[in-house]
């Protein structure tokens, strides 16, 4: 049998960690199969996904900028699962054997997965504070939809919130999901269990930690999605005062171990896939 073909599209994709962390898994598991790097122009999109079947792929990540996109290709030419739809967005295609295609999006499940096992953290009936009103906190807010007791929204960009409450407002109760501007930023942020830092602040090794960290208050868990570094401010300023914090990379290892359970059916090597990205993150830094 041919070796199975998987891998990520986006562009560019040159700096992506899939590769790494797919391939160890493939590896691991005895599947003959190799997770390569597709750089699509937004243009070629529909064209690669239509061929996919054709060129010998099983399975595909989504990436920058194509999410949306491959979400209404599949909307026409394929099926997506609850999730993605709900979400409006792709990043994890499988192609079966005869030609049929479906779309997923595993962003909010790997958040959720890292939350439980990492974070020890339960957001049933939790009050939630996302900083933050971008692509990755709507695939958390979706995610985790109507379970939490309420979720805190702030954005320096009303416009993002506002977005994401209609978006919201379209599948759960609207109540729950609170827009957070200057005034109600330090009362909401005391009311809530849990922070999750969705703002690209803490990517560089300059940036101070989003929300001043004497804001922070005993008990609060804090989850930072920045994973290009070991460690962010915001986790290391959180950890002197002895809370629960972590950073992103648990959400990417897990987004990627629950794409390879979709395209194999079988269980992820997760502890493989994190040595692997691991050592990935540490050869770009
Ligand atoms: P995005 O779509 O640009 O969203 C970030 C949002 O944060 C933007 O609306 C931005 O507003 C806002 N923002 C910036 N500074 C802020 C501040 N001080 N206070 C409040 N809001 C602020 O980016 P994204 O794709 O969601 O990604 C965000 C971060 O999450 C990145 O660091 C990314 O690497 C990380 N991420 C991690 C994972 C993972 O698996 N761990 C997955 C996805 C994303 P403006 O646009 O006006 O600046």
């Amino acid at each position: 049998m041919a070796k199975l073909k998987y891998g990520i599209i986006g562009h560019p994709v040159k700096h992506s960690l899939s590769p790494a962390m797919q391939n160890a898994a493939f590896h691991a598991l005895g599947i003959d199969a190799e997770y390569l790097l597709y750089d699509v122009e937004p243009e070629k999109l529909e064209a690669f996904l239509k061929n996919a079947a054709d060129n010998n792929i099983s399975g595909l990540n989504i990436t920058i900028p194509h999410k949306i996109k491959a979400k209404e290709f599949l909307e026409r030419k394929g099926t997506l699962d609850e999730n993605a739809r709900r979400l409006g967005a792709v990043n994890t295609v499988k192609i079966a054997e005869d030609g049929s295609i479906c779309g997923y999006n595993t962003d909010g499940p790997g958040f959720y997965r890292s939350l439980i096992e990492e974070l020890k953290f339960e957001p049933e009936g939790k009050n939630i504070f996302v900083l933050g009103a971008g692509g990755a906190a709507h695939a958390i807010v979706m995610y985790l939809g109507n379970s939490p007791k309420r979720i805190y929204v702030s954005d320096i960009d009303k416009a993002k919130i506002d977005d994401l409450r209609t978006h919201y407002k379209r599948w759960f109760d609207g109540k729950r999901l609170v827009t957070v501007g200057e005034d109600e930023f330090k009362s909401s942020l005391k009311d809530a269990e849990l922070l999750i830092n969705t703002t690209p602040i803490g990517m560089r090794v300059t940036d101070p930690s989003p929300i001043d960290p004497s804001l922070f208050h005993y008990g609060l868990y804090i989850y930072d999605l920045v994973y290009n570094r070991p460690s962010t401010e915001m986790v290391k300023k959180a950890t002197s005062l002895k809370l629960h914090a972590v950073t992103g990379t648990g959400m990417l290892l897990h987004q990627g171990a629950i794409a390879f359970e979709i395209w194999t059916g079988a269980k992820a090597p997760v502890a493989v896939m994190k040595k692997a990205l691991k050592e990935a993150l540490k050869s770009q830094a």
